[in-house]
């Protein structure tokens, strides 16, 4: 902490342990302010080592109070303890105990890492090094050791006592006191330790395993919140038979439980057999719970509980490997998610997320490899890249290799390297194996950051019946990247005629539908092309690329009507629209081509054939979507009128069709957050915010009796956005309703204040800052924070970056004040500065003030310091 000269971390400098740790007895007694911590070590040299330099353990922020070596107490001149390393001079050959007590103060644990408190109950966070904020410990993933844990604390204080494993054993103790002990077999890395101790609700249920095991489920919330468990136990379940039905894999303890705190960092830890979780991803109501919050926690938890085969039980050797363990598990719960719901629709949302986040991350200064070779501060790198590209890295691994071969070297993944800390290179080795494939070019993937390109252009021959295809790369330089070599891109791709796909042959054969593009170009030549074709390229987005083909209006809308691929129609929609508002930003007065409003009305009118996907389609590209098709000098102002004037158009066209839309979309009876629900209600409030945006008195009547008589969230919440987005009195009045209804409920009063933060006005800021003093508002809490704050800096382009810096000195300030506690929470959100290269000229240099003013700081965390630094390199 507090030093801002940075020390990398190299992969290259990748060294085994010198000592194994095979055993570890916590003993941990429980209090406010004096925690006491005796770690009893079993550590013997390891053999594939040949380091023979004394025993440096771990430790950040550590009171040390003794240590004993074999049950005998060590003499100062054999150690030295300091808050962050503890050094044993001399180590005896063979193995040996190391036993260490220390002190901890959870209370004054301010940085969510290590053991803290929140609310009422002790919780722990250790990936991806706050172990060492509890004991002294070789803090690295590739050290496994098997956990004895037993925890003593007040009972009226913490009732409840959980740690990893399976209990085995509990009892009353003097003085008020009680203890329990857990035991977890299964060898884990130290970044896997969980604790919580506390005054909790439980909801219990139990799964059945294929093999005939019983697993008892409990889910641990603050009392009086049980009911709000039921999906999150539901979608547990449902993750348990889908790892079983379609990777094989079945849980492996007697006991799986979820904790949900409201003081937390990330989204939810998967702590092996304790998983921890923001409450925000675990609680729900359908007078709380929007659709977008249910199918997050049912994601979530799926994901979390998926990592117990890749991340536990399959680990990471070193966090370069990160994505070893988090790019195949977004793969993993994006397929769940695909098969519970639709999977067109998850396939575009899921890439509508990438583009929005990853890309804008890849197109920066804070561009990265999916697997990085040097950082500065780990914390800094659970990246949309590690993670979203990480993914999209496996989803072309099995379009390349097959579906079947796929599976074969996943099962062969899970029985090579069961118990053990991998590289990314074991994972690529398992399916190269299988399928006989050389897949070192794919590699590139892993160790090249920036988003590629693929340029195409098709010749169709009339007389010769040909069409060929000439494919492109252009690998875009990034920070420490140059220049780069050819990469291998699976490209999914169809012809399509004026009926639908045209059936092709490719070399002669019958066309299958994909194409491997390994050289820097490459040309394809399609025979039996009877008609003139528009290409449909990239189909379900096989890769994670940006696409340049020239496609006019009238093919965009012959893929529109006629592509079989319903990812390709959608683009098509939005290739349309971004061509338009690209117009428009250039000239305002541009007239709107009527053949896509004509296009808009056809969407609208086939709408019940699949609501979700109809909502999709008619939701515009965002403001960052302009923004990153621009590319350089934007003016998120000129954007943000762009986007104003086609959605009034809109709205002034199909007011009548909007408002049947509307109506045909409302849903019957009780809420259910299914599917087939959740994609009428979307497109019924797609339809509204559209009928709204032209001013419509008729519409924002709609909207108001919406707001006042709706039966979920759901549709609560889009009222409430639309009413507030027009700027009326009845917006305000909306506001300030939703306040006092709702002002205990924090996870709901965070939907209140994500609204208001991102209102495209001019007083937004002034509201953000008054909104800080309301009572519901804390700085010390992360998901208070990323509501109001994280949604204005992140989500609001046109006032975060107000043309008079205003915005980026805010956010600085913020960052500076939230930094000396927290420091992950305030380099989080520092990111938002990632795109501020591409603004224009004024914006561009008053972002770099705000950055400079931050880098200049005096002791800032390591956390913020290497994300100011590397921003402005
Ligand atoms: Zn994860």
């Amino acid at each position: 902490m507090s030093d801002t000269a940075l020390e990398p971390v190299r992969l290259v400098d990748y060294r085994v342990p010198a000592f194994l740790i095979d055993t570890v007895h916590l003993d941990i007694g429980l209090d406010r302010t004096q925690t006491r911590i005796v770690a009893t070590l079993a550590i013997r040299r390891n053999p594939a080592s040949g380091e023979r330099g004394p025993l440096k353990l771990d430790g950040d922020s550590l009171l040390f109070v003794e240590a004993w070596l074999d049950g005998v107490p060590l003499q100062t001149r054999d150690y030295v303890a300091l808050p962050q390393a503890f050094t044993l001079h001399h180590t005896p050959e063979g193995s040996f105990t190391l036993t260490i007590e220390t002190r901890l103060d959870p209370s004054a644990n301010t940085q969510l890492m290590g053991l803290y408190r929140s609310n009422s109950a002790y919780c722990t966070q250790c990936e991806a090094e706050g172990f060492r904020r509890i004991t002294y410990f070789l803090d690295r993933p590739d050290v496994l050791s098997v956990y004895t844990t037993r925890i003593e604390a007040s009972f009226q204080e913490a009732p409840a006592l959980l740690a990893n494993g399976n209990k085995i054993e509990e009892g009353v103790l003097n003085h008020g006191r009680h203890f329990a002990v857990w035991h977890d077999p299964f060898p884990k890395p130290s970044y896997l330790f969980a604790m919580v101790a506390g005054d909790l609700a439980v909801v219990r249920d139990s799964f059945v395993t294929a093999s005939g095991r019983h697993v008892r489920l409990e889910i641990y919330v603050e009392h009086g919140k049980e009911s709000r468990c039921t999906y999150a136990m539901d979608a547990l379940k449902r993750s348990m038979s889908w790892d079983e039905q379609v990777f094989g894999r079945e849980y492996d303890l007697d006991i799986f439980m979820i904790v949900a705190v409201s003081d937390f960092n990330m989204g939810a830890m998967e702590n092996k057999g304790l998983n921890v979780f923001n409450d925000k991803y675990v609680l729900a109501l359908p007078e709380t719970a929007t659709d977008q919050d249910y199918a997050n926690i049912e994601a979530i938890i799926a994901h979390e509980y998926f990592h117990n085969w890749t991340g536990n039980r399959i680990t990471c050797r070193d966090w370069f490997q990160l994505c070893l363990k988090e790019g195949l598990t977004v793969f993993r719960d994006q397929e769940f998610s695909a098969d519970q719901r639709s999977r067109p629709v998850k396939r575009i949302s899921d890439v509508k997320t990438l583009r929005s986040q990853q890309f804008s991350e890849d197109g920066g200064p804070l561009a990265h490899p999916v697997r990085p070779e040097i950082y500065n501060e780990i914390n800094n790198f659970y990246t949309a890249t590690v993670y979203e590209k990480g993914a999209e890295v496996v989803r072309m691994l099995k379009a390349l290799i097959g579906d079947e071969a796929f599976g074969r070297g996943m099962d062969l993944y899970f029985e090579r390297h069961d118990g053990e800390a991998v590289t990314i290179e074991d994972f690529i080795a398992c399916f190269a194996d299988v399928s006989g494939r050389d897949l070192s070019q794919f590699m590139l993937w892993y160790r090249q950051s920036g988003t590629p390109e693929i340029r195409a252009e098709g010749v169709w021959d009339e007389s010769g019946r040909t069409y060929a295809l000439t494919l492109s790369q252009i690998l875009p330089p990034t920070p420490g990247q140059p220049h780069k070599q050819p990469m291998l891109f699976p490209i999914r791709l169809g012809l399509v005629g004026t009926k639908g796909d045209l059936r092709v042959r490719l070399d002669g054969e019958p066309f299958e539908g994909l194409v491997a593009l390994t050289e820097p170009t490459q040309s394809f030549l399609f025979s039996e092309v009877g008609e003139k074709p528009v290409p449909s390229l990239l189909r379900s987005f096989s890769a994670p690329v940006k696409l340049a083909v020239d496609l006019d209006e009238e093919a965009l809308l012959t893929l529109l009507r006629a592509d079989s691929d319903p990812f390709n129609r959608w683009q098509a929609a939005q290739s349309y629209a971004l061509k338009l508002l690209l117009r428009l930003v250039k000239d305002p007065t541009t007239p709107i081509d009527p053949r896509f409003v004509e296009a808009i009305s056809g969407i609208l009118e086939r709408g019940g054939d699949d609501p979700a996907f109809a909502a999709l389609s008619l939701a515009l590209p965002s403001e960052a979507d302009i923004a990153r098709e621009i590319g350089s000098d934007v003016d998120p102002q000129a954007i943000l009128g762009a986007r104003a004037k086609l959605r009034h158009t809109l709205g002034s066209y199909l007011g009548s069709e909007l408002l049947r839309t509307i109506e045909t979309m409302s849903v019957d009876g009780p809420y259910s957050p299914q599917a087939r629900d959740a994609g009428r209600r979307s497109l019924r409030n797609v339809a509204l915010e559209l009928a709204c945006a032209n001013g419509s008195k008729a519409a924002l009547a709609v909207a108001q009796a919406q707001f006042e008589n709706a039966n979920n969230m759901t549709d609560e919440m889009a009222a409430l956005n639309t009413l507030a987005l027009s700027g009326t009195d009845a917006g305000e009045q909306a506001l300030l309703g939703f306040r006092e209804r709702y002002g205990s409920d924090p996870l709901v009063i965070d939907k209140w204040m994500s609204v208001q933060a991102m209102l495209p006005h001019e007083t937004t800021l002034a509201r953000v800052k008054e909104l800080m003093r309301d009572s519901a508002f804390s700085l010390h809490n992360p998901n208070r924070v990323r509501a109001l704050i994280g949604a204005f800096s992140a989500n609001n382009q046109t006032q975060f970056n107000r043309p008079d810096g205003e915005g980026y000195s805010f956010i600085a300030d913020i960052i500076l004040s939230i930094d000396p506690k927290n420091p992950q929470l305030a380099a989080r959100l520092l990111v938002a500065f990632k795109t501020w290269r591409s603004l224009e000229a004024g914006r561009r240099a008053l972002a770099a003030a705000a950055l400079r003013d931050i880098a200049a700081r005096p002791g800032l965390s390591r956390d913020v310091a290497d994300i100011v630094q590397r921003s402005l390199a």
